[in-house]
């Protein structure tokens, strides 16, 4: 048995945090269907050097050293029974697919350059009520989304996201730091997560047992990944755990887009391992959804 619970603290501001439930669950009712319905929308299309994406001194990385390779900014819906949704990751905003390249200036609007919109934020969530924001990690282009989100809805993120400045980090650190300190930031407390198949810190982020945050630090200090138990079975989002589904199939860690490769390779371990046991579990990676039009195996 697993005790689970919710636990969760606000980040910088005094707020009051939810009181800790618990109650237990066994590991193979996480790996049943689940109330959650998942859907998954391309939000925005980009390039990511594959250095960035992979190790390339893995043994096993592709024969090339330097290439773009086209990648999505995807975004996870997972709506409730009570018809209420929660979304991982941001993606870009409606005024972003508009062409007016919100909250992006100056040297941001030079690094968003490269981000072609499909469709907001605003229109992937629509008229449903947007009940909480997961953001898998603090990095530009998974939070560029975040101005379609009301100031009142809760926005959560790992702990030591709104310090990382490292690498290509640095040059977004204070407009990414802007754009979260607008919204009701709370951060996942991981010192109170519980061991879930393998990974050893989880949170229960409903309180229910249908959505799991999984402490999976390396890319970004605080970098999560979730695992949800949808009506079509238990699905992982990695975040940038793994950006590429090559990655996730070769068994290749990513490269130099992470602030921690070692811890990061640990992570992607982990959550590999998690699906080695329990093969049932469909897997979303950071950056690709489907590989159709996108991922390594486009330049390979
Ligand atoms: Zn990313």
């Amino acid at each position: 048995m697993i005790t689970l619970l919710l636990a969760c603290t606000v980040a910088r501001l005094p707020h009051s945090s939810a009181a800790p439930e618990t109650q237990t669950v066994t590991l193979e009712d996480l790996l049943t269907p689940g109330p959650l319905v998942h859907e998954v929308h391309i939000s925005a299309r980009t390039e990511g050097d594959l250095s960035g994406l992979l190790n390339l001194d893995h043994p096993d990385a592709p024969p090339l050293k330097k290439a773009k390779v086209p990648i999505v900014l995807p975004v996870h819906v997972l709506r409730r029974e009570d018809g209420s949704v929660w979304v991982l990751d941001t993606g870009v905003t409606r005024g972003f697919v508009q062409g007016t390249k919100e909250p992006a200036k100056g040297l941001l609007r030079a690094a968003a350059g490269s981000i072609r919109g499909e469709v907001g934020l605003a229109d992937i969530v629509g008229e449903r009520d947007l009940a909480g924001v997961l953001i898998s990690h603090a990095h530009l282009d998974h939070i560029l989304g975040l101005p379609d989100v009301p100031a009142d809805v809760p926005v959560y993120l790992g702990p030591g996201e709104l310090e990382e400045r490292l690498g290509r980090n640095a040059l977004t650190h204070r407009t990414s730091q802007a754009a979260l300190s607008n919204h009701d930031l709370r951060t996942w407390d991981f010192e109170a997560g519980v061991p879930l198949a393998g990974v050893d810190k989880a949170l229960d982020v409903l309180g229910d047992g249908s959505l799991w945050a999984l402490y999976s630090p390396g890319h970004t200090p605080g970098s999560t990944a979730f695992l949800a138990r949808t009506t079509e079975g238990p699905v992982l989002l990695t975040g940038d755990v793994c950006h590429t589904l090559w990655g996730w199939e070769h068994d290749v860690p990513p490269g130099g887009y992470s602030s921690d490769g070692e811890a990061g390779a640990r992570s992607f371990a982990l959550l590999r391992e998690m699906v080695a046991q329990h093969p049932e579990i469909v897997v979303y990676v950071g950056h690709e959804t489907d590989g159709v039009g996108t991922g390594v195996d486009e330049v390979l």
